[in-house]
């Protein structure tokens, strides 16, 4: 599996780029450059709007050389000429929304999404003038009929948080470019290895890279990829300006954890796939949403889009009482599981997430898109994250807490 702008596979890719053997010293590691600031030997001005793309490092807020060498590793994977890395995963969606989106435009925004970029899709935006409409993505005829003349950003999430339905990223990047519209992709589940964003369109990828970039539940920080220019603009707004950079130790954890990210990412879906399979024949369980298994509603688009499945599983065991009830078995019972929010990591972790409760706070969904999300989520999912233990102790582990 290669990038079509890379001579290198993306393991290859994962390992090297971004990075060079120390030219004083050798180290073949790369260093970690704690510092803030940086000696020049150039009068220059002091300004976002000095900001040169090929300049020295000047301040840490500009660029750093350990951040910058993560931000050239995710923009390699991704196959794009640029990223920028962020403090967290909603600093990277918030930079997406404050450097495209202004007072008197419209956006698009998918109507399911990690409950943080939805509340602030829902409650912040429109406090700054922005008109918001709020889409089922999965819906291709909604997406084109929820563009305007200024229209300028469509926000998408695939797959999507907590429920795992898809969207054609292909086709509506093609609607929004053809309103003039940017298109940005929170691939946060599927990883950079999970799908092929740059090549099916999208603008502006973002990642959570707490997640699967970073892989090992110990660095928060979120990134960026797409076009220089675009990313050009986002320094200058929200790294210089709204000051939400990425600490270098943070930069240098998840580079440690990028590197074996293709090898992970099979492990990841490999395991999920045993216990998805292993899920569907439960008889306590039933609906399990994962691309990989053949009962996923969109099993054609995930043929078609995805390259790597990943390890996010969700699924249902009746009613909301009884979700409650299994919720409180796993706490008291599972032994590797960790019963936590968050994903991507080596560990395991599982969640339940409610729909009602979700509705309430985050989504506020009715009509066509509440039905929609029911008939993925029921009344609620169990969101297992698959980590890197052997399938076989996972399985029994759930066994335990599904009795
Ligand atoms: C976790 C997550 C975020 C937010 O990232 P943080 O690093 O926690 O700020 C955004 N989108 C998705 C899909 C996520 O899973």
């Amino acid at each position: 599996m290669q990038r079509a702008n890379s001579k290198f596979g993306l393991m290859t890719t994962a390992i090297h780029a971004g990075e060079a053997p120390d030219p004083t010293t050798g180290a073949s590691a790369p260093a970690l450059h704690m510092s803030s600031t940086f000696v020049t030997d150039q009068v220059a001005g002091f300004s976002a709007h000095d900001l040169e793309d090929d300049g020295n490092f000047l301040y840490a807020r500009w660029g750093n050389p350990t951040v910058q060498m993560l931000e050239q590793k995710l923009a390699s994977l991704e196959g794009v000429e640029d990223c920028i890395c962020l403090a967290s995963g909603m600093a990277a969606a918030t930079a997406i929304f404050l450097t495209f989106l202004s007072a008197g435009d419209h956006t698009v925004i998918s109507d399911v999404s990690y409950a943080g970029v939805a509340e602030l899709a829902r409650d912040t935006l429109p406090r700054f003038g922005i008109d918001v409409s709020l889409v089922d993505m999965s819906d291709l005829a909604a997406v084109a009929a929820a563009l305007r003349p200024n229209t300028k950003l469509v926000h998408t999430e695939s797959p999507v948080n907590p429920i795992g339905r898809l969207t054609d990223l292909a086709a509506v990047s093609k609607l929004a470019h053809e309103a003039g519209a940017l298109v940005s992709c929170d691939a946060t589940f599927a990883s950079p290895l999970g799908q092929r964003s740059a090549f099916l369109g999208i603008d502006l990828i973002m990642h959570s890279v707490t997640k699967y970039v970073g892989g090992h539940g110990d660095a928060v920080g979120g990134a960026v990829a797409g076009r220089r220019e675009l990313i050009s603009q986002i320094r200058g707004e929200s790294a210089i300006h709204h000051g939400g950079v990425m600490s270098p130790f943070n930069a240098w954890l998840v580079a440690r954890g990028l590197s074996l990210l293709p090898l992970r990412m099979t492990a990841h879906e490999a395991g999920a796939q045993a216990i998805a399979e292993w899920l569907e024949a439960q008889p306590l369980v039933n609906r399990v949403i994962y691309p990989g298994l053949s009962s996923h509603p969109q099993h054609e688009l995930a043929k078609r889009q995805v390259t790597n499945n990943s390890g996010m599983i969700s699924f249902q065991v009746g009613n909301a009482a009884t979700g409650r009830k299994i919720a409180q078995q796993m706490i008291d019972r599972l032994e590797i599981i960790h019963y936590a929010v968050s994903l991507g990591h080596h560990r395991s972790l599982i969640f339940w997430m409610e729909t009602q409760g979700l509705m309430d706070t985050s989504f506020r969904l009715s009509g066509a898109q509440l039905e929609s999300y029911r008939s993925y989520g029921g009344d609620g999912v169990f969101r297992m994250s698959v980590g890197l233990e052997n399938p076989e102790d996972l399985i029994r582990d759930l066994a335990t807490a599904l009795s």
